[in-house]
């Protein structure tokens, strides 16, 4: 359990690889990492792989060997995150049949420079997006809250460390809403290039290194999950949990074809349990800004539910993630890895992840509980155009 650190602190980029393997050294912290779904399809580029090439648990075995305590999957709060927006989808669809009133269309919210964009850009907007917090927001309040409670030991000696693969996510973890009072419930965040060099800072042979899994409770992820990493994943496993929550039967095909690709806006309808569901799916800013005038002026379309990813692509492109240098084949490679991760999960609906069904059972209840809204959820406010 060592880390290679440069004597002069020259090879550090930035305060948070420091302040990492500062935590990494510190005999009384508890340092838990979690990585998102994106960055097991572009991390090998750094090291010389193919784009696409799947490596989450040579990624997982070289954290270990950082000096991780715990190395979780934040594919894991994906699924939570399906469970809290997909019931506040239901619950909107519900409201509007019965009272033809509600704040639709829901808007995803699990993109922080989608949510950014909309605070500076759509402030009279802001009742509309999930108050689901994203992935990684979910994780580090599940990690400090229940996790820590579970080791017994204070949140503050627990340091939680993402691996993402965007750097507004960096802006994320600093947001009052991810907090208990001074103690973040994301410590540091490490894009996926910063990440690599870590690793190689530690003199770690990343492709000569054994597999390993994720740690339990927090490590385990459905094929919903994994999809969060590309354009319509998110809406498409939505989409999944929804469907067999309001049928009460099993969705036999899984893949909602229309909501893929990298068209800048795809749209369609879904008929769920006699509903008409219509969805759209929007990936980079320009068409994020052209899906909201559609709905500020009126949402004639009868939009009910939306998903926004800032990046090109959705967090497969995302600006932490390994250099494109002007070559958008290795998106069409790293959403191909993605989607054939999916395909060989053994679960691959997020209501069907056996930890999730513990967590609510063991601690909060149900979707959207009292208990739920304190860790899972957040508000949005308006803030001042840069
Ligand atoms: Fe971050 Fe881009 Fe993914 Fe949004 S789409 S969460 S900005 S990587």
């Amino acid at each position: 359990q060592c880390v290679a650190v440069c004597p002069t602190g020259a090879l550090m980029e930035t305060d948070d690889t420091a302040k990492v393997i500062r935590a990494l050294k510190d005999p009384n912290k508890t340092v838990v990492f979690q990585t998102a779904p994106a960055t097991r399809v572009a991390i090998g580029e750094e090291f010389g792989l193919e784009p696409g090439t799947i490596v989450t648990n040579k990624m997982v075995t070289a954290l270990k060997r950082l000096g991780a305590d715990y190395v979780f999957d934040t594919n894991f709060s994906a699924d939570l995150t399906i469970m809290e927006e997909g019931t506040e989808l239901i619950g909107r669809l519900t409201d509007y049949i019965e009272n033809k009133k509600a704040d639709l269309p829901i808007l995803t919210s699990c993109c922080p420079g989608w949510i950014n964009f909309m605070e500076t850009q759509y402030p009279d907007q802001l009742h509309l997006p999930s108050t689901a917090k994203s992935p990684q927001g979910m994780f580090g309040a599940v990690a400090k809250n229940y996790f820590a409670e579970k080791l017994d030991i204070d949140r503050e000696n627990m340091v939680v460390v993402s691996i993402m693969p965007c750097t507004a996510k960096k802006l994320e973890a600093v947001r009052d809403s991810l907090r208990v009072k001074d103690n973040p419930d994301v410590d540091y965040v490490l894009t996926t290039r910063e990440a690599a060099r870590l690793i190689k800072m530690a003199n770690i042979d990343f492709n000569s290194l054994e597999d390993s899994n994720y740690d339990d409770p927090l490590g385990e992820g459905t094929g919903a999950a994994v999809i969060f990493g590309v354009t319509g994943g998110v809406l498409e496993a939505a989409l999944r949990t929804v469907y067999e929550t309001l049928e009460k039967k099993e969705l036999k095909k899984l893949e909602f074809v229309p909501l893929r690709g990298f068209q800048g806006v795809k749209k369609a309808t879904v008929t769920i349990a006699g509903i008409e569901v219509n969805a759209a799916v929007v990936h980079g800013l320009g068409n994020a800004r052209t899906i909201m005038e559609e709905i500020k002026n009126g949402n004639k379309e009868n939009l009910h539910v939306v998903e926004v990813m800032a990046c090109p692509g959705g967090c497969i492109g995302g600006g932490g993630q390994p250099y494109l240098h002007g070559d958008d084949t290795i998106l069409e490679k790293r959403t191909k890895a993605i989607y054939e991760i999916d395909h060989s999960e053994r679960i691959r609906k997020s209501h069907e992840n056996e930890a999730i069904q513990e967590l609510y059972k063991n601690y909060y209840q149900e979707p959207n509980s009292e208990l739920a809204h304190r860790d899972l959820h957040t508000h949005f406010k308006k803030q001042e155009k840069y």
